[in-house]
């Protein structure tokens, strides 16, 4: 791989740790428009991993050490085949419902939350739970609490099916209605027009979530907005950096399982945004070479429950054809940082008051 500029905008902060590797032997910032026949790779960043699916992943690991094989997990922790099947070799047994777990083990449940009915049938399972919800994703699931206390009919912006949707549908079922983009606005029906609030599961495209919302608003022109975006952080930071790179790609790929919302999102993002093609890849060996004809420049990023390994191996695929030239497109920054779930704070905590005592 040679060079690595950072294309930062001049106000910019501090580059992301992930990247400080590339970016230390880093030239200086190429033109916008590449030589013609040059083959290079804009790499966007902020991508990959996210604060809560680092926090859940770590949360697995560090239950393992702590106590021990197996220890069951609802659902998988995170969308991406490649953590689940390396916390499958760890000793992580996946379960699709709390039921399957054996009476008295560890049950973690994933970033994506779940409702209060599974925490009830884990007590009545006698089940010892590890709650690794993701912070942002609780802070929707009390909004979506307040506001059902308050009577509103609460529309939530989101994809049916999704665990994330259920499990904050499950938190006020009698006021949620799901809202699947904006063609499903025409079948909302709320009690009261002038008591309704939007709220939105977490990994949208931000740009079709406010289509929706401007169509809802159209509809009921007192409705009330959440106090502080429900989309999260991650999820616009990396659509915000795919935006920026789709506009030079030629093909962009991006780095995710299928199943994975944030990922699927960034293809779709990347595409409505002047990239002429675009994949999503679990990993190098998905990429089809018939994609790379007749393209200069690649654009690539990863969804948020990505490791930065897959990306590794996607840029190696990639020198080894001739795309060995990249350069870092990173429009924001990012630094955000989840602690652990609390129930294993309190276990590492005591652990280490044991072992200083003795
Ligand atoms: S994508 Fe956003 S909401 Fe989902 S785990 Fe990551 S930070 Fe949390």
């Amino acid at each position: 791989m040679t060079g690595t500029p950072d294309r930062r905008p001049a106000d910019a902060p501090e580059s992301a740790a992930s990247d400080s590797a590339r970016e230390a032997d880093a030239p200086e910032a190429t033109s916008e428009s590449p030589a013609p026949g040059r083959r290079r790779v804009l790499l966007a960043a902020p991508r990959g991993y996210c604060a809560g699916v680092d926090r859940a992943v770590i949360a697995v690991e560090k239950a393992l050490e702590q106590y021990g094989a197996p220890i069951y997990v609802r659902h998988e922790i995170v969308h991406n085949k490649y953590v689940v099947q390396t916390l499958e070799k760890k000793g992580a047994i996946f379960v699709e419902e709390t039921d399957e777990v054996p009476q008295g083990e560890i049950v973690i449940f994933s970033a994506h939350g779940v409702a209060p009915t599974v925490h009830e049938e884990a007590r009545r399972g006698k089940l010892a739970t590890i709650d690794a919800t993701c912070p942002l994703v609780t802070k929707v699931h009390k909004e979506a609490v307040r506001y059902a206390k308050e009577d509103y009919d609460i529309l939530l912006i989101g994809h049916e099916g999704h665990e994330e949707v259920i499990g904050t549908s499950g938190e006020a079922p009698d006021h949620i209605t799901l809202v699947d983009g904006p063609k499903d606005v025409e079948n909302v029906e709320v009690r009261d027009p002038d008591k309704v609030v939007w709220l939105s599961q977490t990994t949208l495209s931000v740009d079709e979530t406010m289509e929706t919302v401007d169509a809802l608003k159209n509809r009921y022109p007192n409705l009330l907005s959440p106090p502080s975006d429900d989309i999260c952080y991650a999820t616009q930071n990396r659509q915000t950096a795919i935006k920026q790179v789709a506009a030079e790609a030629d093909l962009v790929l991006v780095v995710g399982s299928k199943n994975s919302s944030n990922s699927v999102r960034l293809v779709e993002t990347a595409l409505s945004h002047g990239a002429k093609d675009g994949h999503l890849v679990d990993n190098a060996d998905e990429i089809d070479e018939a994609w790379l004809e007749g393209v200069s420049t690649i654009g690539l990023s990863s969804g948020a429950s990505v490791p930065e390994v897959l990306v590794d191996g996607v840029l190696e695929w990639l020198a080894e054809r001739g795309w060995d030239d990249v350069e870092i497109v990173k429009p924001v920054d990012e630094h955000m940082q989840f602690s652990l779930p609390k129930e294993l704070r309190r276990d590492l905590r005591s652990e280490a008051a044991e072992k200083l005592r003795a």
